[in-house]
């Protein structure tokens, strides 16, 4: 499908959208790259689309283009709203677009998914181009759901390339930390796409990259999140640290938990798998449930 409608820079121009920080504002205004990041994904035409940040709208459009069944975005940035209600009459109204803060969303209400059946959409994907101020917190946000089998078939997002690069880090890195095994631990993550700075309006600082994730079942389905948030984040707050240090007070008898979950007193966390996080965490709940 061609596009309908303006050249970005155009609709820029004319709605005075000149971008700004405190919004993490960097646009992609070539389409032929927005067009790669919106095939990532698969097969989107039965599916709904949730996008952080539209802005002016270059990625949005690439996924109509791309024949997404149905696209909802949020921007915060109310001067983005004309040129977006632009997009949507273009695409036959198949663009939603709500006012409003990505952190706050509930997005299965917004979504509509719990009326699937009458919609006729199958599955929601996340596609955005993140506000890089917000990025780490929505991913959080995103792979902490209490409820695993999430409402979303896979996430596509944009990172500065040192965030995309922790998260599919692999232990006995420098990259490896807490975001690696909360996207390793119930999925599967890689780097999609690599995007110099210089793709962007204005051009960020550094480079980014896109990734994309598919939840699966987890690596022991018997393991609470809370608990392994809870040994992953200690463990990885004094990296440096040998775990008997870095993990001192989690239990009363920190060595007996190290060694019990089959590791070494005097590991670093960077080292420790993800496999082993799990049997940590599992370890630390029969430990604090006294059935260790
Ligand atoms: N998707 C556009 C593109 O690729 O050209 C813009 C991407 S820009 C990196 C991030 C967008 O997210 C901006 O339009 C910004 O206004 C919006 N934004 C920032 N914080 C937000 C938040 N908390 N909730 C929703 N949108 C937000």
């Amino acid at each position: 499908m061609n596009d309908p409608l303006p050249p970005l820079r155009e609709v820029i121009r004319e709605y005075d959208l000149r971008a700004k920080k405190s919004f993490g504002q960097n646009f992609l205004l070539d389409l032929n790259l927005t067009r790669r990041i919106a095939r990532i994904p698969g097969d989107l035409s039965k599916a709904v689309v949730y996008e952080v940040g539209p802005g002016p709208g270059g990625l949005t459009r690439a996924l109509l283009m791309e024949d997404a069944g149905r696209v909802l975005s949020v921007e915060m940035d109310k001067r983005c709203l004309p040129a977006l209600a632009d997009v949507s009459t273009a695409f036959g109204d198949r663009l939603t677009v709500v006012e409003g803060d990505a952190l706050q969303i509930n997005e299965p209400e917004v979504l509509g998914l719990s009326d699937t059946q009458s919609s006729g959409v199958t599955e929601a994907h996340i596609v955005s181009n993140l506000p890089y101020n917000v990025g780490t917190q929505l991913l959080i946000k995103w792979l902490t759901l209490a409820d695993w089998k999430p409402w979303y078939t896979s996430l596509t997002l944009m990172f500065q390339r040192e965030v995309a690069e922790r998260i599919v880090a692999k232990p006995g890195t420098k990259a490896y930390g807490r975001l690696s095994v909360l996207a390793q631990w119930r999925g599967q993550v890689k780097i999609a796409m690599k995007v110099p700075a210089a793709a962007f309006t204005p051009p960020p600082k550094v480079e980014s990259a896109v990734i994309h994730y598919r939840p699966s079942e987890p690596i022991d389905a018997d393991v609470k999140l809370g608990d392994l948030e809870k040994v992953v984040e200690k463990a990885f707050m004094q990296r440096r640290k040998m775990l008997r240090a870095s993990l001192k007070g989690l239990v009363p008898d920190t060595i007996s938990l190290i060694e019990a979950a089959g590791l070494e007193p005097t590991q670093r966390a960077e080292t420790v798998s993800v496999e082993q996080f799990v049997r940590l965490a599992k370890v630390y709940r029969r430990t604090l449930d006294g059935t260790a």
